[in-house]
């Protein structure tokens, strides 16, 4: 589970971390309301659940109340990644002398949390961590014991000089990981964490990621959740008791089993076409299954054909193939579907699907082919 920039800037305050003021605002109106006449230097924020949004023009400084309106209208309503900003933050901004970047993940590795940072702060890790990983410092955290705060000083030395300095960022550092561990967390980054003119150190952009795992011990985390349009989507599958990740390709997949789904995601790549999704329906045999699994697939506007690649197991095809038949008579469709049913009950399958019209085909690398062909069309 994701949540935005000001809710994780709510935890780190929580925790003493320090970060600037900011007011959660949702139209032009509420920010004339919520912020103060006074004019002085803001930033105005997009709050999505992607990052990049300085790049995307998300994130705008403004000098006058008069200023921050301004940069509010072009930011409310913008497009980031293919999302809507429905909601931003106007926060007192800082000046800054330098930027870093600190963060906590789950290595797999080191089997133990990992604490990052870096001088090079700002842009995106990632880049960095292409282009030069040596600029990252990487201190692993033995479970046991805990971020100690000797590990935090030598850390926060090789990014800060003055010895204050070292103390503020030792003591941000020690309480970001009691934050991490608290609340079951398996990303927790500030980027940049910044360095002020009148030297102090404090985070001005916060991202946090959490263990769906652990969120039913977490009921002041989970009560944070605020799905956008993708994660509703996948939380609404995953109540229906199917798994779907929204990918950004446009030939649907259906497919009982994570493994098949997977091999069929790669098969589709290995014949040059893109998966819109990842869909595993699951091993049972229930038709209802198939329809919302359709009506899951076809919401998503980049769908141009389907590919349904059934493996019967215990999951009979001729089940598969009523819930198929079913699905496709209540959602009228234009969009291609290729169907490929194979196992228990396959016979029997296929003859339900003839009897309809649909292409059926023999083999997953042919339901493949015939897919992105009709992609195309
Ligand atoms: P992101 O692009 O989604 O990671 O958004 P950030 O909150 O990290 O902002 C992107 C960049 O905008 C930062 O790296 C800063 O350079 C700049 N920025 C953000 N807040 C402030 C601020 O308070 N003062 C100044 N001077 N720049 C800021
Ligand atoms: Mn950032």
């Amino acid at each position: 589970m994701k949540i935005h920039e000001y809710q994780a800037r709510d935890l780190f305050r929580k925790y003493g971390i320090p970060v600037p003021e900011g007011e959660l605002c949702h139209s032009v109106d509420e920010v004339k309301k919520k912020i103060s006449d006074k004019d002085k230097l803001r930033v105005v924020k997009a709050q999505v659940l992607v990052g990049g949004r300085g790049k995307a023009g998300g994130v705008k400084l403004a000098t006058t109340k008069a200023e921050a309106i301004e940069k509010a209208k072009q930011i409310l309503g913008m497009e980031i990644k293919g999302i809507t900003v429905e909601k931003i933050l106007v926060a007192d901004a800082v000046d800054i002398e330098k930027e870093f970047y600190v963060g906590l993940i789950n290595d797999r590795n080191t089997k133990s949390v990992m604490l990052m940072a870096s001088a090079e702060g700002g842009v995106e890790i990632e880049e960095v961590a292409k282009t030069s990983p040596e600029k990252i410092i990487k201190m692993p955290i033995d479970p046991t014991m805990g971020l100690m705060d000797w590990q935090a000083r030598k850390v926060a030395l090789q990014l800060f000089g003055d010895p204050k300095q070292v103390r503020q960022a030792a003591a941000i550092l020690v309480k970001l990981y009691q934050l991490y561990i608290e609340t079951d967390s398996s990303l927790a980054e500030i980027n940049p964490l910044v360095l002020t003119p009148d030297k102090q150190v404090l985070a001005i952009d916060g991202k946090m990621n959490f263990d769906d795992n652990a969120l039913f011990r977490q009921r002041e985390i989970i009560a944070m959740r605020e799905a956008d349009e993708n994660e509703k989507k996948e939380l609404e599958a995953n109540a229906k008791g199917l798994s779907y990740i929204k990918l950004d390709g446009n030939i649907g997949c259906m497919v009982n089993g994570a493994g098949l789904a997977m091999a069929t995601m790669d098969m589709i790549k290995l014949y040059g076409g893109d998966p819109a999704n990842f869909l595993d329906i699951g091993g049972s045999s229930n038709p209802q299954k198939v329809i919302d699994a359709m009506n899951i697939l076809l919401s998503d506007k980049n769908v141009k054909s389907v590919m349904i690649n059934i493996f019967g197991g215990i999951t009979r095809c001729d089940d598969v193939a009523r819930g198929l038949v079913a699905a496709l008579q209540e959602i009228k469709t234009d969009i291609p579907i290729v169907i490929r049913l194979s196992g228990t009950n396959a016979k029997e399958g296929l003859e339900i699907i003839e009897q309809t019209g649909l292409p059926v085909v023999k083999t997953m690398s042919e339901a493949a082919k015939k897919a992105i062909e009709l992609s195309k069309k």
